[in-house]
């Protein structure tokens, strides 16, 4: 049987989405459950903890909602760590990556609305021009002297 020992600990909770205001840690009353196997367990004959997992919880479920979007927060031992900056990069890079990829996505839309109107422009035009076409052969039929094989031709005598 592994032996589960629960303790109050102070804790940090912060929001999951790196662009809500509720992101940055903030200190929270948490408990700790610590479940831990023996070897003996697991059939072992050594003493000691052969492997032990590490749950974290609010204290009080109250405290789980971001206060700025309402989602459920991340609740953790540890400080968010933050690293220099030895890229270069600005550290909220990733989170921008999206904004370009949609920019770049609105301009093929534009351009690919752009291209059919001139596809459908196009088309149009040339209807119109067949259709040009159509009535001046009709008009030159027209104004030709009528000659149909049908009619009887006038004898002279
Ligand atoms: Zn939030």
């Amino acid at each position: 049987m592994p032996t589960v020992t629960e303790s109050p600990i102070e804790a940090y909770a912060s929001c999951h989405n790196g662009r809500c205001a509720g992101y940055k840690q903030q200190p929270v009353q948490a408990i700790r459950t610590l479940t831990e196997f023996s070897y003996v367990d697991f059939g072992g004959d050594v003493p000691g903890i052969e492997r032990s997992t590490d749950l974290i919880r609010f204290a009080d479920e109250a405290d789980e909602p971001c206060p700025v979007c309402g989602e459920p927060r991340l609740v953790s031992d540890q400080v968010r760590p933050i690293y220099p900056n030895v890229s270069g990069v600005p550290q909220d890079r990733l989170l921008h990556v999206n904004d370009d990829s949609e920019r770049v996505r609105d301009m093929q839309l534009s351009d690919a609305k752009r291209e059919a109107e001139m596809a459908q422009m196009r088309a149009l035009m040339e209807r119109q021009a067949a259709a040009i076409e159509r009535q001046q052969n009709q008009i030159e039929r027209l104004s030709e002297p009528r000659r149909g094989p049908g009619r009887p031709r006038k004898v002279e005598e």
